[in-house]
């Protein structure tokens, strides 16, 4: 049984997990680099520049 992305509403088959909001979103609806959805990357230009956006950042990776 395939899940449904929260964003676009299909189920194309893997879903990721949004560190932003939680939701699952497929690899058309976000970035899965980043595990941000569409909303998230957009909304993280807006009101928080240094979050998420720039991947060239260094983080501890667990
Ligand atoms: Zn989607
Ligand atoms: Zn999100």
């Amino acid at each position: 049984m395939l899940e449904e992305c929260e964003i676009c509403g299909q189920s194309t088959g893997k879903l990721y997990t949004c560190t932003g909001c939680g939701k699952r979103f497929c690899h058309y609806c976000g970035s899965v680099a980043e595990k941000l959805c569409l909303e998230c990357i957009g909304a993280s230009e807006d009101s928080h520049p240094a979050e998420g956006a720039k991947p060239s950042k260094k983080r501890k990776k667990e």
